[in-house]
This record gives C-alpha cells, structure tokens and sequence, in this order.
C-alpha cells in the first residue's frame, strides 16, 4: 500500500500505491501503513526530508467512506481514532526535518490534508487534478486538519468559502489561493521536490503557527476576522436554514480553533468531526450522495448479460430547448449528433446553443477554439431523415403532442437499422401508448432529461410495458456514455419524477387556497430545504403547462380523475386572471424590471388569508410539504414504479431538488422511523385529505419494525 524507500542524498520517499483499489484512499490498514512510513523517517537519523507522493495517477482520493461509517459506529472509538490521526499528522509537521507533497494528481479530503501536514506542497501541472477539502458536501467536515490548518496558511475569509462549499480547484487555482506553494510541469515534480528538500527545506520546516508571535490571519478576535464571521455566519443561515449541522460545525471548529493554539484546534476539531459522524443528516448524504449515486453511474440495476452498447452516432429530433441541451451532451461526449427540425433555421438555432455553451467556456479557460470547432463539427443540423441513418439511438424532443411523436417515430424509424433504438424524451405522456407508433416497440424506451440538460445530472429511463431488457441496457449504456446518472422507472402517469415533484407543487397551491398565507408557505417550502418554495416553483414550471397537463390528465382518466385542493386555484389563475407563470411576467409572484420578484399583492382579494391567530406554524407546513413527496414516493414503491429505494432517493435529490439532508424522499421515511411516519401521515390525513393516507407498504413495514434501509 505505501512504498518505501532512500536514495544515497538521504532523501525518503513514502509512496501511496494501494495496489486493489482504483485509487488510493484512506482507512485503518493504509493508514497503519503510511503512519509506520513516516515514523521510520523521522527516526532515521539519516533522512534528510521526505517526500510523500503515489505512484498512481491519483494522489491521495480522501477518507475510505464505507470504513469510516463502520468505525464511526462508535463514538468515543471514533473520537479516538480521530485523536490518532491528528497526532500523526502533527508529528509530520514537528518531524524536525522536511516533509514535502508532491502532489501529483487529484488530492481530496485528507488526501490533501495530508498535503496541509506538509511542510511545502507541490503540485504537477495537471489542469485535470483536483485539490480540495469536500467533505461538507456529503454532512462532514474535514477532520484531519483541514478546518485548523487551512484558515492559518491562507487567512479564514479564502478558507471558509473552501471548507463550507466544499469546492474542488485545479492545481493553478489553489496555487493563486494559497493551497500549493508551487505548480511545475508533471516531469520535474519529484525532482523540485527533493531539490527543495535539499535546499531551502532544510531550514524552513518548522510551520509559522509553531512559531513564536504567530496569530491566525483573520482569527475571531481581530477586526477583520469579526466581520468575516459575522457575515459568514448570516450568510450560512440564509442559504441553509440552520439544516445542514455540518456546516455549522465548520463555522464553530474555525472561529473557535483559530482563537487557541493548534494542538487544542485541532482537539476542537475531533470532536466536531465525530459530532457529525454520528448525525443522521451525514449518513443520509454519504448514503445517497456517495453510495446510491454511485451505484447508479455504475449502472447497478442494468439488465444482466446484455453486451455493452459503444455509440458513436445518434439522432435527435426536435431542436428545441431539450432538444439542443441533449446534443450538447451527446456532442460533449465526442458523439456524432443529427439534429433535426422542422425548418434548416430552427435546427440551426439548436446547433448554435452549442456554440453559446463553448464560447462560455472558452471565455472561463476551459476549453478552446479548437475544441469548439471540433465539438460543433460532430453536430450536423438539418431538415432530412435520411441524415439518421446509421444512428444507434434517436431521441425525440419534438413537441408535447401524441400525433407529432407518432410522426416522427414512423419516418425516423424508416431510416434506422432495425436494432437501432427509439427514445422518447416526454414529459407527461405514458411510453406505452406513444410505442403504438413504433414498428419495434421493444426498442421503445422513455429517456426523460431535465432542463437545462448541461446542468442537470439526471436521466429517468421509462420502460414501456414491450421495452426488451436489452433496450433498457443498452439505453442505459448511452446515459453512462454522456456522464449522467440514470435511474429506472415503469410506465406511469409523471413516471416517477414528475409525479412526486407535482405533490409538492400541489400541497402548496392547496394551502393556499385553505387561506394560508404565501409568505409562510414560499418560506416553509425554502426552510425545508427546498430550492425554491411551491409558488415560485408553479410560476417556473408555468401554471398554464400545469392547468394543460391536468386537462389532459382528466381527459385521460375519466371517472377516474380526482381533484384536488389545488384545481380551482390553477383554474382561477390562469383561466380568469391570466397570471400564466414566469414567462408572461405574472403569476403567483410579479416580475419587475429590477430582477427581484415578489409576492402577487392582489392574491390576498382572491385567495382570502386567515387570520394570524389561525395561521399554521412554519413547522407544520414544512412537515406537509415533506411528507407528501415521501408518501407518495412509497405508493410509487408499492405500484412498482419504482423498484430500488436508491433510485428513488437519487431521483429526488438530483431530479427537482428534495433535500440532501434528509438522503431523499425514501431516507426521510427511514430518518423519521417507518412507524411514527405512519401514526403522522394519519394524522394529516386525517385534517388534510386522503392523498396523505399511507400506503398498505408503510403499515406493513410499521408493524414489522421494518425499515428500507439498514444503514
Ligand atoms: P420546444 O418547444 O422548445 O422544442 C420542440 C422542438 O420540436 C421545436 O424546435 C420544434 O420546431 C420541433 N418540432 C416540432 N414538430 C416537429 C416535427 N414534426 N419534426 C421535427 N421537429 C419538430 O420544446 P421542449 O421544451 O424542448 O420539449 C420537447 C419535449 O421534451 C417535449 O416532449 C417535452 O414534454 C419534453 N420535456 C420538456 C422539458 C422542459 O423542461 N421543457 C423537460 C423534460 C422533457
């Protein structure tokens, strides 16, 4: 795992190489291994300085996830283990001679606080390394010394940002941040490493927080540091609601540490650091954010036994906003893309949303003409279906309209080899009833992209009731292709995504109509963690799409269709007022020139408030808008819309946004305990409507002590 070695100048390299992992990463064994390393060259007389690098293309990834959720079982075990690693680190730092990183590709989490240990950091100028301390992304804080040690090197107002986003700079960057001392070309690392070493190093290895008169840039108790802390921490409560404790712990281990010496720092820091081992918001995010994330890019739940599809070439119809976001992706993934239109001008137009995404980053220096020219020459835009031929897979993006679809699945699938796939990008209509068009239904799948497809990570692939095995594999091989993340779904009305994600849209149109007022229920929807709150997200979306799909909905279903609270607000809205959403300028809210929207002041004539003494409590809006995504997301589990429980968690945090904190719509069942959910979601059944009923699922598993998950 480490190598071990000195050359004839006395200078000792410790290399990480664990040799049966992609990467290398930190736990009990390869920290044994590292600590014994760096003890040998301390003790040996001989070394002169150290250099500590890895011989694989990656530095040091971080902390080994499944072994810390293990070891953090226990707390004072973990606190302990936690004490051992500061102690090692610490003794890098007080070695009495040199130790260097030579850091020589990616360097996260304690791989970089190792790097921080160190007396100098080199890095290799290697634009595709990251460097940074990401552990708040996932409900920790780094706890090898980041929060200690960072703050003191580059003064806290850079470190915060840095620690709380948890945010990932290539090596130039953390250069101009003061997170390296140097970048040199990847050839001559080792060699300036040892140099330095040799020379300056071996009278600079004695860090300036060791010396005497030192005081943090920045600290608390300066002027400077004051304001930083004051705006810093407004700043957190604004963005987080007081949801995420990690991020406050990095507040606390900064302000707190950076005001005593190091050694009681980072005492301060252990123990931060298992606070937020052992909170339930860390393990809802290391579950879903890392572990059920992940299993998805690795494609878990594709069909067995089906050989990997390779891509090379395929089809888009319709260049509208999703069509042009999906050839930006596939083009990005150095596929050929066919983008069609109706007119040469509109696919044109698709095109050219390309070339506006690439001059954006040219201008911010990642990328450059050459690329942009190389990118926009695999998109060929045009009118003619015969361009699709040879395509393995052709998405359709043309309009919302059953006729138009059944269209262009004929003449598209006039042109393709018969193996080729046919993929529908709708977002309401069931991929069952559009396969009727297609000669090969088994071919027939739903890839439901989100908008705006370059931001938004996730694909919900919709298998039809004749979609083979085979084309749900191979579907899912070119969502891995274009570096997103699929999930898997059945055929049913909103699939899975928009059907829950419309709940809570629901929820907060129906409390308005109950006479709750708007500021409570947009600040509810935000302080539940929500990206935005229920009116704001209806103005988004567009109430008129909304008030369509409903139509259509009731059309579909007949004696079926339910109504609910939430219809007569749309109708009123968007029939009588014509306060359609966003787009026109008007909706819940109004739309001033100056850019910062606010509530609709004439709501109040139409949609009466109660009084203040009946107003809910923030609380019991929050728990409304919460609990009836994770309801229905059960009944979803029931009805088989959705078969893994991961899926369904990855889907809503990635999907429209439903807390990380609470792991997704199916942890926060888990984070509540199945059984108390259960007795809550009665009660609100109870005063608010069946739609919060549970599902026979929940009660089953109540009455078992059953859970969805074990950790
Ligand atoms: P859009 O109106 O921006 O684009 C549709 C494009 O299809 C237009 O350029 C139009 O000219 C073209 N088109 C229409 N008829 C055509 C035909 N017969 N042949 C070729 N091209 C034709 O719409 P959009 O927002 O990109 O949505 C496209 C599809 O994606 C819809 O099914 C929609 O439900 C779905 N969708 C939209 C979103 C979203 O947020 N907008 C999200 C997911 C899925």
């Amino acid at each position: 795992m480490i190598d071990y070695s000195v050359d004839s100048t006395g200078v000792a390299s410790i290399v990480w190489n664990m040799a049966e992992r992609p990467m290398n990463v930190m736990n009990g064994e390869s920290l044994a291994a590292f600590s014994d390393a760096v003890y040998k060259a301390i003790n040996d007389k001989g070394v002169k300085g150290v250099i500590v690098t890895s011989a694989k293309n990656d530095f040091v990834a971080g902390a080994d996830l499944v072994n810390l959720l293990k070891e953090s079982a226990d707390a004072a075990k973990a606190l302990a283990n936690s004490f051992k690693l500061q102690k090692l680190f610490r003794d890098i730092e007080k070695a009495g001679k040199p130790f260097v990183a030579a850091i020589n590709g990616t360097a996260l989490g304690g791989g970089y606080e190792i790097c921080l240990a160190c007396h100098r950091r080199i890095a290799a100028d290697n634009p595709k390394a990251l460097i940074g301390l990401p552990e708040a992304t996932i409900g920790l804080l780094p706890g090898a010394g980041g929060t200690q040690r960072l703050p003191r090197m580059i003064g806290v107002s850079k470190a915060l940002p840095m620690l709380l986003e948890g945010k990932k700079v290539d090596p130039k960057t953390a250069l101009g941040l003061g997170m390296v001392d140097e970048v040199v070309p990847a050839a001559d690392l080792l060699a300036r490493a040892k140099d330095w070493i040799l020379g300056d190093g071996q009278s600079s290895h004695v860090k300036p927080w060791d010396q005497k008169g030192f005081r943090v840039p920045e600290a608390a108790n300066t002027p400077r540091g004051a304001q930083v802390f004051t705006a810093g921490n407004a700043m957190l409560r604004a963005k987080t609601y007081g949801n995420y404790p990690n991020a406050q712990y990095i507040m606390s281990c900064v302000y707190e540490g950076t005001l005593v010496d190091i050694d009681t720092g980072l005492k301060i820091e252990s123990r931060y650091f298992v606070a937020c081992t052992q909170s339930k918001e860390a393990r809802n995010m290391i579950r879903s954010l890392f572990f059920s994330i992940g299993e998805a890019n690795k494609l878990a739940n594709r069909p067995k036994g089906v050989p990997t599809q390779s891509y090379t070439k395929i089809g888009i119809l319709g260049a509208g906003m999703m069509g042009a976001g999906i050839a930006w992706a596939a083009s990005s993934a150095g596929l050929q893309v066919v983008l069609l239109d109706t007119t040469q001008e509109a696919a044109e137009k698709g095109k050219a949303y390309s070339a506006g995404l690439l001059d954006k980053r040219i201008k911010a220096k990642k990328a450059t003409e050459a690329d942009k020219e190389k990118q926009l020459g695999l998109i060929k835009a045009t009118t003619s279906y015969e361009d699709l031929k040879g395509c393995e897979l052709v998405i359709e993006a043309v309009f919302e309209d059953r006729a138009i679809k059944a269209d262009v699945t004929r003449k598209a699938e006039a042109q393709l080899e018969p193996t080729a796939i046919f993929a529908s990008n709708t977002s309401t209509l069931p991929i069952t009833g559009l396969a009727e068009a297609s000669a090969r239904p088994a071919n027939f799948i739903g890839l439901h992209f989100f908008s705006p497809v370059d931001k938004m990570p996730l694909v919900e692939i919709i298998r039809g009731k004749q979609t083979s095995d085979e084309t749900l594999a191979r579907a899912m091989d070119f969502v891995k292709k274009i570096r997103k993340t699929p999930i898997v779904v059945n055929d049913s009305r909103g699939f899975y995504t928009s059907r829950v994600f419309a709940t809570y849209v629901t929820e907060g149109l129906t409390m308005l109509a109950e006479g709750v007022n708007p500021a409570i229920i947009e600040n509810a929807g935000k302080a539940a963690g929500m990206p935005v709150g229920p009116l704001a997200l209806a103005d988004e979306v567009s109430l008129e799409l909304m008030h369509r799909v409903r139509a259509q909905t009731k059309k579909d279903l007949g004696d079926a269709y339910k109504s609910d609270g939430s219809e007569p607000v749309l109708q009123l809205m968007v029939e009588k007022l014509g306060r359609i959403g966003k787009k026109a300028g008007k909706g819940f809210y109004d739309y001033p020139a100056d850019g910062k929207k606010r509530l609709w002041k004439g709501l109040a004539e139409h949609f009466p408030v109660k009084p203040e003494t009946e107003q809910p409590a923030l609380a019991d809006v929050i728990k409304r808008l919460i609990y009836i995504q994770s309801v229905e997301t059960a009944r979803c589990i029931e009805e088989k819309v959705v078969l893994d429980v991961r899926d369904a968690d990855v889907g809503s945090i990635m999907g429209w946004g439903f807390p990380p904190f609470r792991g997704g719509t199916i942890s926060n069942i888990d984070t509540v305990g199945v059984k108390p959910f259960v007795a809550e979601c009665d009660q609100l059944a109870q005063k608010f409507g069946a739609r919060f009923t549970p599902p026979k699922l929940l009660r089953d598993m109540a009455d078992q002590g059953k859970s969805f998950y074990t950790v």
